[in-house]
């Protein structure tokens, strides 16, 4: 096997959890296999079928940030992850079309109480100013990390802003789909100063990409 210097290698970061098999799928029919072995440890960087190209395997958030920082020149990651991000020094050129949901406001009834200064629970923040910045209401937050459907049945908030893919989790905890924020799905990353310097190889990366996206 070659050993590929710096210059020519090819770092993509992708996340652990949910959306890790779907993007091992897509790679692999771009013949980016991850050699078998290493998937059975704990090992985060992971060789492939092809030699110039590793994997990085880290949190979602994390994703954008290495990218920004070139230590990875591509990162697969979700929207959600990306509109949360407010870092630079990236591109967006490819909905990959993989991990498909929605950002949602969900809530016990089927409609927000207006009358009230609405308490929401999400780890989305910024998403979620954003949304009720833009219809004019001011809401409080409250951040939490995880289990975000528990709150408004505990009374920890009026509603909640969350990921909802086939709305099983909503249903088992009593919640109701109320507005729907965004579309979410993976996307392709890319460093931009390394579009530039190593640009022949990204952009063919890019192009099977594209190719390789689902509808
Ligand atoms: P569901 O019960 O299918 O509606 O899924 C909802 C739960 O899965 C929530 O806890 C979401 O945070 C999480 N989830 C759904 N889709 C995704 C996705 N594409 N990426 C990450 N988390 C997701």
């Amino acid at each position: 096997m070659t050993t590929q210097t710096g210059k020519d290698l090819i770092t993509i970061a992708i996340s652990k959890g949910r959306v890790f098999e779907e993007s091992l799928d897509l790679l692999a029919s771009l013949n980016i296999q991850v050699v078998e072995k290493d998937l059975e440890g704990r090992k985060l960087l992971l060789s492939t079928s092809q030699p110039g190209i590793r994997l990085l395997v880290i949190r979602s958030k994390d994703v954008p940030t290495y990218v920004q920082y070139g230590v990875a020149e591509l990162g697969i990651v979700g929207k959600d992850v990306l509109m949360e991000f407010t870092g630079g020094g990236i591109y967006e050129p490819v909905d990959l079309g993989i991990a498909k949901c929605r950002l949602m406001v969900a809530g016990m009834e089927p409609q927000l109480q207006n009358s009230t200064r609405l308490r929401v629970a999400t780890k989305y923040v910024r998403s979620t100013q954003q949304h009720f910045a833009a219809k004019g209401l001011q809401v409080e937050l409250i951040k939490l990390y995880g289990s975000m459907e528990l709150a408004p049945v505990l009374g920890l908030a009026d509603c909640i802003v969350d990921l909802v893919a086939t709305g099983n989790t909503l249903k088992a905890n009593g919640l109701t789909p109320i507005e729907h924020i965004a579309d979410i799905s993976c996307r392709l990353i890319v460093n931009k100063a390394a579009m530039k310097i190593k640009s022949a190889t990204l952009r063919r990366l890019i192009e099977q990409f594209k190719l390789a996206a689902k509808g």
